[in-house]
């Protein structure tokens, strides 16, 4: 056994504690070791069968409000302890308290709407979606669709730059369908997730089999899920074309949904004058979506497109904003952007800004790991904000293929029509977020025509928005969450369309009256 404490899973109502195959866990400002993270000895298909068999009766015995209760308690909970999850954040993700609680708090605020929308939908075991519709000539035969909880069970697999919020918000959508829970938060980021978890079940208000957590790799769980089950994976393009060919190869045809990597575009429009609230807020938000948890935000804007005539300006005002970040230990309370959270995140960086710099020059930053304030030489992940500017074509290079998951993008410039941003947005391959900022409606509304299929959400900055404007990079749980082609495809969150992907939609058909027994306000 290690001295380090091991981050604990649980499993079938018990703490499992695995004894081979560790993975530290560092504080990525010191590259400390905090604890170690395994899930060898899990039973991975006896989780699943626990799940099936106890949590899936506890949950669907309940109707909507009483789970609604259940994700309510859950939010409770998390902001009761939202200082030591703070703190626990810093340590393992290295967020600045800012940075942390954008997760934190991002995860106690989405599971209290959710409760909220879920107390509204009643005591019933069932929704039902739209209008009866009448079938038949004379109205006597009727149809009706309605959607119920899947006999499965919800396997959730998080990335590890939102430990808090990615637990939270997949399992407030799958507690309320009712649907039991195994989540699995990324590894090396797994002290929050594993908190908010042991939190949640020391409280003992969810019903046994509810909720499980597997720390530590994903073994052979996916082997074990069928039809009814639904896996939410939110992680790189590439680990989830793994697990689509894991499900697929299997031919149960499990239900999957996907919340891949994005190049997220930020468009200026070319009637924004350099002088402008429009402007303010383009330059604002930019540098914050590029900044934010050291730029490791599936929406921080990895392109910004620029009409030409005003590139240069930009740049400058970018710059500008861009150096006064203090990179270093948030332990440090001078510091405003954190480190990235791994050696590898560290190493990919740096790999990534050189396959840009084959079209694009490097305008702020170093390319390289720098020292960080409040830390020890040479030691901790830390990676400048980094500014290119593309040098070639706009439509050639890495910056419409390669994500850097880092405080780094690159500035493209455009000829200013709604043709060119549009095209070069979708040279992307689908964006979870694409922002663009005008107060023309016109070409808002061309741009929409032409390139709103190509993200799943279009985010505008205008003088009208300017003050309440959260920023592009918030997934705020009314909106949906999600893009087309390289962002995964998936659909999470937007209201009930997050707990939908937990539900089985079915048309019911029979004469008005039996219809009208499934109305629930009837
Ligand atoms: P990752 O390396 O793809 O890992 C994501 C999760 O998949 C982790 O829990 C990981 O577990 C697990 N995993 C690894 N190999 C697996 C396999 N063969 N089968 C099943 N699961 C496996 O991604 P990451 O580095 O944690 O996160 C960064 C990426 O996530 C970025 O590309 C970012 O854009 C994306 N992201 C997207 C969203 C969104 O909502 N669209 C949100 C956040 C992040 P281990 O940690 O144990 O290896």
């Amino acid at each position: 056994m290690s001295e380090v404490e091991v981050v604990r899973s649980y499993v079938r109502g018990r703490w499992h504690v695995s004894e081979s195959g560790y993975r530290p866990l560092v504080n990525p400002a010191n590259e400390e070791v905090l604890a170690n993270v395994s899930s060898d000895g899990i039973d991975f298909a006896s989780a699943v069968k626990f799940a099936r068999d106890r949590g899936r009766s506890g949950l669907q015995q309940m109707s909507f409000a009483q789970r609604a209760g259940l994700v309510k308690q859950m939010s409770t909970i998390l902001r009761e302890h939202r200082a030591e999850l703070l703190e626990l954040s810093r340590l393992n993700n290295g967020t600045t308290r800012g940075d942390g609680a954008f997760d934190v708090d991002g995860a106690s605020g989405t599971l209290a709407y959710y409760a909220a929308i879920g107390k509204k939908l009643g005591d019933t075991e069932f929704l039902c979606e739209g209008e009866p519709i009448q079938l038949s000539r004379e109205g006597g035969f009727v149809g009706r669709h309605i959607l119920v909880p899947r006999p499965g069970v919800a396997v959730h697999i998080n990335a590890f730059n939102f430990p808090a919020w990615g637990f939270a918000e997949k399992a407030a959508c799958a507690l309320l369908a009712g649907m039991p829970v195994i989540t699995k938060p990324a590894s090396a980021t797994s002290l929050v997730a594993a908190r908010c978890v042991e939190l949640i079940i020391e409280a003992e208000f969810l019903p046994e089999g509810a909720l499980q957590m597997i720390c530590g790799s994903v073994g052979d769980l996916l082997d074990g899920l069928g039809p009814q089950d639904v896996v939410a994976f939110t992680g790189s393009a590439e680990t989830a074309a793994a697990v689509r060919s894991v499900l697929a190869g299997r031919g149960t045809l499990t239900r999957l949904n996907v919340e891949a990597d994005s190049l997220n575009a930020a468009i200026l429009a070319p009637d924004v004058a350099t002088e402008s609230r429009t402007m303010d807020l383009f330059v604002r938000d930019v540098v914050r979506e590029m900044t934010q948890k050291a730029g490791q935000k599936c929406t921080a804007v990895r392109r910004i497109l620029v009409p030409e005539t005003m590139a240069d300006a930009v740049t400058d005002q970018l710059c500008s904003r861009l150096e006064t970040f203090v990179v270093g230990d948030p332990a440090d309370e001078n510091v405003t952007m954190g480190p990235l959270a791994t050696q590898g995140q560290l190493q990919a960086a740096e790999e990534g800004v050189a396959a840009l710099t084959a079209s694009a020059d490097l305008v702020l930053g170093t390319a390289k790991r720098i020292d960080g304030r409040g830390a020890p030489e040479g030691k901790g992940y830390f990676f400048g904000p980094t500014l290119l500017r593309q040098r070639e074509s706009a439509e050639a290079g890495a910056v419409h293929r390669r994500e850097v998951f880092a405080p780094v993008a690159a500035l493209i410039a455009y000829d200013g029509s709604v043709e060119g941003a549009a095209g070069l947005n979708a040279l992307g391959g689908g964006t979870l977020v694409t922002s663009v900022y005008t107060d023309d409606l016109s070409w808002l509304q061309t741009f929409a025509a032409a390139g709103a299929a190509s993200t799943g959400r279009l985010y505008v900055g205008s003088e009208g928005a300017a003050d309440e404007a959260p920023g592009s990079g918030v997934a705020l749980p009314q909106s949906l969450h999600g893009g087309p082609g390289r962002a995964g495809g998936g659909e999470e969150l937007g209201g009930l369309i997050g707990v939908g992907l937990y539900l089985q939609r079915l048309a019911v058909q029979g004469s008005p009256t039996a219809i009208a027994g499934f109305d629930p306000t009837a």
